[in-house]
């Protein structure tokens, strides 16, 4: 968005404002929201007309914030500073974004229009084909500081997808912030409290292509405080990249002493990332520069733990060394040099478990993902709804093709509605979608914000089950120290697909693992299980919630438990009542 705030006006007026047309290029979306947009032409005496796009991207903000309603939309924009009190509009602003909205406020007063003239336009939407690429979810995880967001901001620069302007201007507020090594990060962390933390808070989302693949870019918040965050980005991946800190004393913190790289592994395991990429970051620090001892050391220490969250680390992981800050293995372009790293051919055809790739998007183009199914009855676990001329709701699609004009179900209420529209990158709308697509998708009339929540799903016939109680199958992996013991009556909360509930355990039926000592009978009742124990348990929710056995489908049929906010355990269905 350009500074050149006085000439920037925003009238948010219905009557005037229509949808800037989908934007042909699909990352445009995207980094509209960066600013990373085209200067409007010099100020006039009277302010010109916003840009559609900026216009836009102002108001569909707003018109979230009031939830839909226009009056409520516009009355906002003639408020700046009430509009600013709004955590949505601070997400994807920038500074000289929110100066521009304070300053033309002051140049350009609104003038509210009756609410007669507002006429809503025709919208016209030029349906894209749907893109043969296939499409990958991946999440970013790691400890505080291990350098996801560094690493997810040079990735989107060196595809080419954030240009060198808006770098320099992100380096500038950076070095006016005092956090000049955190450029690349702001790309990343676009609210103002990431920025002045340093921290990521909610999921960044991001998506970047290859001439192999399309991706989504899901960068979780690492700060223990955020794992529910980085719970609902991790539900929706289907490659987990763990980035871990060579630096000297950093992969001791965020591994060994408490940290949440182990947290974070196991509940990428559990929410179902199957493929995890281990990239051994900071590889140029001065405590490291490159160092194969440092690496072995890493991933060594590593590989045991992974193996005891659940992943077959000889099938389901790969190892990488490189530098998120520099970009050394992580474009084919910037393989590290044979005289920094002498070693990492020859480690590289050793083979398992190093990555068989040179770099890390070579990697990911590589790798086949099993398993989706589109033939099979469409489940769409909803993430979030919105109001933008009717209902919108997102979500990816977890199996099945979803088509424009579709008759869909909402579980659990049973809704029967229409697909009236598809939109991929957020905005991008086309004919229909496949199993791995993060999508938005406008309902029929029939159903409005208030009818869908978070943890519904999208579904076609047969729909999937909606249950109060259940059979599962779950390893208690680390209980509270004050609560030792879990029992029948045991409250927690409960982490599945999209959705999270209060849960409470029924009764134990069984203690899969307990160890019997010779000629020892096994009990027949199980009135407690310790950490450690795989039991077998009836839970119930106090509302209906969309489930399916794991063996039918696994996104819908496994779950985390969480107790003051920590990880206590991971579950599979095995059979719904
Ligand atoms: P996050 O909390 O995991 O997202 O970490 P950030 O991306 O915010 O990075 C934390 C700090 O580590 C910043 O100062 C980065 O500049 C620095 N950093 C990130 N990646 C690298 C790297 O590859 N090499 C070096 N030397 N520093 C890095």
């Amino acid at each position: 968005m350009d500074p050149t705030a006085s000439s920037f006006s925003f009238s948010g007026g219905a009557a005037e404002w229509s949808p800037g047309g989908a934007p042909a290029d699909p990352q445009a979306a995207f980094r509209a929201k960066l600013g990373d947009t085209p200067p409007p032409p010099p100020a006039a005496p009277e302010p010109p007309a916003p840009a559609p796009e900026e216009k836009d991207k102002l108001w569909t903000r707003t018109m979230k914030i009031a939830n839909g309603d226009r009056r409520e939309a516009k009355r906002l924009l003639q408020n700046p500073d009430e509009l600013l009190q709004h955590d949505t509009i601070w997400k994807h602003m920038d500074l000289e974004d929110l100066k521009a909205l304070e300053a033309s406020q002051q140049a350009s007063p609104v003038v509210e229009e009756p609410e007669e003239d507002v006429v809503e336009k025709e919208e016209i939407v030029e349906i894209q084909e749907e893109d043969p690429r296939e499409h990958l979810n991946v999440v970013f995880i790691g400890h505080v500081d291990a350098g996801k967001s560094t690493l997810s901001g040079n990735i989107l620069y060196l595809t080419g997808y954030v240009d060198k302007r808006t770098i320099e201007k992100f380096q500038r507020e950076a070095k006016q912030r005092n956090r000049e090594s955190w450029f690349l990060a702001f790309i990343m962390d676009t609210n103002e409290e990431e920025r002045a933390k340093g921290k990521t808070v909610e999921v960044g989302r991001a998506p970047f292509e290859t001439e192999a693949k399309r991706y989504t870019i899901l960068d979780a918040p690492g700060h223990k405080n955020y794992v529910p965050h980085m719970i609902g980005g991790a539900a929706q991946a289907d490659v987990g990249l763990l980035v871990i800190s060579a630096r000297r004393g950093e992969f001791e913190t965020g591994f060994e002493r408490g940290g949440q790289t182990r947290e974070h592994a196991m509940l990428c395991k559990t929410l179902g990332v199957r493929f995890l990429i281990v990239v051994i970051n900071k590889m140029d620090d001065p405590t490291v520069e490159w160092s194969r001892e440092r690496f072995d050391e890493c991933v060594s220490k590593l590989k045991p733990f992974l193996k005891s969250c659940g992943y077959l680390v000889k099938k389901e992981v790969r190892f990488i060394p490189i530098s998120g800050l520099t970009g050394a293995n992580v474009v084919k372009e910037k393989v590290v040099s044979p005289e920094e790293c002498p070693w990492w051919e020859d480690c590289r055809k050793e083979g398992f478990p190093m990555s068989d790739q040179k770099t890390l998007l070579e990697l990911l183009d590589n790798m086949k993902i099993e398993g989706r199914d589109a033939e099979a009855p469409l489940r769409v676990p909803l993430l979030d709804r919105y109001h933008d001329r009717g209902c919108m709701t997102m979500g990816k699609v977890e199996a099945g093709r979803v088509k424009k004009g579709d008759k869909v179900i909402i579980m659990p209420t049973g809704t029967e509605t229409t697909v009236e529209g598809i939109f991929v990158n957020d905005t991008v709308p086309v004919g229909s979608a496949k199993p791995g697509e993060n999508v938005h998708i406008k309902l029929g009339n029939n159903v409005a914000v208030e009818d869908i929540c978070k943890g519904f799903v999208m579904c076609s016939r047969p729909p999937c089950k909606a249950v109060l109680t259940f059979t599962a199958q779950l390893a208690l992996v680390e209980l509270l120290e004050h609560r030792p013991l879990f029992t029948a009556g045991y409250e927690c909360i409960m982490h599945a697909h999209t959705v999270e509930s209060e849960i409470i355990c029924e009764k134990i039926l069984d203690q899969v693992n307990l160890k019997l000592k010779p000629g020892q009978k096994k009990p027949t009742k199980f009135p407690y299980a310790k950490q450690g124990a795989v039991i077998l348990c009836r839970m119930t929710v106090p509302r209906t919630i969309c489930l399916e056995p794991y063996d039918i489908l696994q996104c819908l049929g496994r779950f985390t438990l969480r107790d003051e906010g920590k990880s206590i355990g991971i579950g599979k269905v095995v059979s719904l009542e």
